[in-house]
């Protein structure tokens, strides 16, 4: 995703411009990106604001099946001009942050991928109410019940129960 941003740059600060995305991704398991981004002037730069929608591939953290799932992320990043496009000078660029390099293209690739990275879940699900896995057989659990018996009390839990019990004498 590469915008040339040369015009833009030469334009008063405020001015800003719109673009549609679709693409499809394929790292992270990340197969594509949508959204809307403004690209606005700003005094050093341009500042860019997306609101996206990624389709991710991953793992039911309870009962392991593959699924697709999409996220929805807020990107705000503000890139730096490398060079002052009014005067042809070269500026020393702000630290910390991604510079639009000599030929005016600002590349967001990197960026939209990062966003939507930092907003994938730890632990994603098929389903909010997902029933899981049996434990013992491995049974996918939103398919009904296997034949295992009921699991024994957690034995973390048996310590306290015994407390209570004592406590009532
Ligand atoms: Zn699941
Ligand atoms: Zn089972």
């Amino acid at each position: 995703m590469q915008i040339n941003v040369a015009q833009l740059l030469k334009e008063s600060v405020g001015s800003n411009r719109s673009y549609q995305l679709d693409k499809s991704i394929g790292a992270d398991n990340i197969s594509s990106v949508k959204g809307n981004l403004t690209l606005t002037r700003t005094k050093s730069g341009i500042m860019v604001n997306g609101e996206m929608t990624a389709t991710v591939t991953g793992i039911c953290s309870r009962c392991l099946k593959q699924i697709d799932y999409k996220i929805d992320y807020t990107l705000t990043e503000e890139f730096s001009s490398s060079m002052d496009t009014s005067k042809d000078q070269y500026l020393p660029g702000e630290p910390d942050r991604p510079t639009i390099d000599d030929s005016h293209v600002l590349d967001l690739s990197e960026v939209i991928r990062q966003y939507a990275v930092l907003t994938m879940p730890v632990k994603p699900l098929c389903n909010s109410d997902c029933a899981g896995i049996c434990p013992s057989c491995g049974h996918d659990l939103n398919q009904g019940h296997c034949k295992c018996p009921p699991q024994a009390p957690d034995q973390r839990w048996a310590k306290l129960v015994r407390l209570r019990k004592e406590s009532r004498v």
